[in-house]
């Protein structure tokens, strides 16, 4: 039953994740047989500071050979990993403040060792000590009793009185990466021979946030039940909204579709989600929507098709919007905020243009009413006589008054938002992944090798597809799709002569 757990347990320095720089220092020290009698391991909970710590305890009371400890088998070693040592002692300080249980570290720490190795005091949370246990520690630090090696783990070094600090060899901890949990989670999955979904991996290493021990003991929960690793469970044991969801909602949001956003925000909330947690966790997609567009780097592809502008301005919305949620929690409240997110959108550039020239994300000439949103492909730019000029510092672009299918004046803005925003959900699951670059004139869309599949099911749908995009008005649109191993092309000019057949590339 314990089984995760167990195996999770390090019994070996080089099996504690993330933290050679402590632990390389620690062997060193064991080889040299020079292990200091006070150490402070600080750092954030659940890193590895009181396993590490318990690795000590092992290394300097093993029977193997030097440059074997801890061996991790001999009787020490697992007597203290079953906290059944007599000379190892773990306490936590929040909870052995007393009078009595200062008087009674002091008379204990002079006793010899049992079993003839070290004697090693484990202090836990040692930033909670009293004042009184505090100066005990002090002079048993000042003059240590020979063969007694102290510990003190604490999330919070700054606490301890300077006293203390300056008489221990201090050591931090770090963060982990959730690359670094993940690969150990991994490793947990394989060791139990249990099948897992990526990324429920990728949500339980950031759930952890850094601290390993959070990880590991999620895992354990979740494989309880002796099922399979899922997203689905995941999400569920942590109370999170369903990523797919959070998905929805976040495209909805930056494609301005406020009567989507609404519907999907509504239904999370009846299912019983807090607005706070929902407006976070929409948070959280936007964000990794951002990352992965401004690095580039992302573990799968992003199904949110938004311009940087966007993603940041709807994350200062959300981001302003936590205090709100501290004052009410209802659908209203959710409901506010969404809607200023989408009005953000529509506000009107300060930057300049070009800023985001180059951005791999659609950029639509006219997703908002103001100006301007340069276009992107700067080199497919026209400034021929017969094309419609697109003057970025002039006015919000607009489709050409005269294109066929424009409705007049309140017409749909097209752009390639409205077009996922429209397209069925079977069309759009599979434009998503491509890359659209979308002017006045001409549409260019673009799968990248790992996208073969997406292309070939657009291919099928092409008439679905430009009847769509006809629909919204761009039937004066020259467009061309191309992918692994293909291509489709449509060359159109405007029946009003207003445009012509777009230039194509030179
Ligand atoms: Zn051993």
């Amino acid at each position: 039953m314990p089984a995760i757990y167990q195996r999770a347990r390090p019994a070996r320095f080089d099996e504690v994740v993330g933290q050679d720089h402590v632990t390389s220092l620690l062997v060193a020290a064991l080889r040299r047989d020079a292990v200091g009698h006070a150490y402070l391991f600080s750092g954030p909970r659940g890193v590895g500071k009181t396993t590490s710590a318990r690795l000590l305890a092992m290394a300097v009371n093993c029977d193997a050979a030097a440059a074997e400890r801890p061996c991790g088998r001999c009787d020490s070693c697992r007597a203290v990993r079953d906290g059944g040592h007599p000379d190892v002692i773990e306490l936590d300080a929040a909870s052995n403040n007393s009078v009595d249980d200062v008087r009674a570290l002091r008379e204990q720490v002079r006793l010899a060792p049992l079993r003839g190795g070290r004697r090693v005091w484990i202090l836990d949370e040692a930033h909670m000590l009293s004042r009184a246990a505090a100066n005990a520690l002090l002079k048993t630090l000042e003059e240590p009793p020979p063969g007694l090696l102290f510990v003190l783990a604490t999330t919070e070094p700054e606490k301890l009185p300077a006293t203390v600090l300056s008489r221990c060899q201090h050591f931090r901890f770090r963060r982990l990466s959730d690359d670094e949990i993940r690969g150990k989670l991994e490793r947990l999955l394989a060791a139990a021979d249990t099948p897992a979904e990526g990324t429920a991996l990728d949500l339980l290493a950031r759930a952890a946030d850094g601290a390993m021990r959070d990880a590991e003991s999620m895992l354990e929960r979740l494989l309880a039940s002796g099922e399979p690793l899922t997203l689905a469970a995941a999400e569920a044991a942590l109370g999170l909204p369903p990523k797919e969801r959070l998905e929805q909602l976040a495209s909805a949001l930056v494609a301005g579709d406020l009567g989507s956003l609404l519907a999907g925000a509504a239904a999370l909330y009846a299912d019983g989600f807090a607005p706070r947690t929902l407006a976070e966790q929409l948070g959280r997609t936007l964000r990794d929507a951002l990352v992965a567009l401004v690095t580039g780097r992302s573990t799968e592809p992003s199904t949110i098709d938004a311009d940087e502008d966007s993603l940041v301005r709807v994350l200062h919305t959300l981001d302003d919007a936590q205090e709100r949620f501290v004052r009410r929690g209802d659908l209203y409240a959710l409901e506010v905020t969404l809607i200023r997110a989408v009005a953000a959108l529509r506000l009107p550039h300060t930057d300049e243009a070009g800023s985001r020239a180059g951005a791999p994300a659609a950029l639509a000439p006219d997703a908002r009413p103001s100006p301007p949103a340069p276009a992107a492909g700067p080199a497919t730019e026209p400034s021929t006589p017969q094309a419609p000029v697109f003057d970025p510092n002039s006015r919000p672009p607009r489709v050409p008054a005269a294109a066929p299918a424009a409705r007049p004046a309140t017409g749909p803005k097209l752009s390639w938002h409205t077009l996922l925003a429209r397209a069925g959900p079977q069309l759009k699951a599979f434009l998503l992944p491509a890359e659209a670059t979308l002017d006045h004139e001409r549409l260019d869309v673009r799968y990248d090798a790992r996208h073969t599949f997406h292309f070939g099911q657009l291919q099928r749908r092409e008439q679905e597809f430009l009847e769509l995009l006809d629909a919204l008005g761009g039937s004066h649109l020259s467009v061309r799709v191309e992918g692994p191993g293909g291509r489709l092309q449509r060359e159109r000019g405007a029946p009003s002569g207003e445009t012509r057949a777009a230039p194509k590339k030179a």
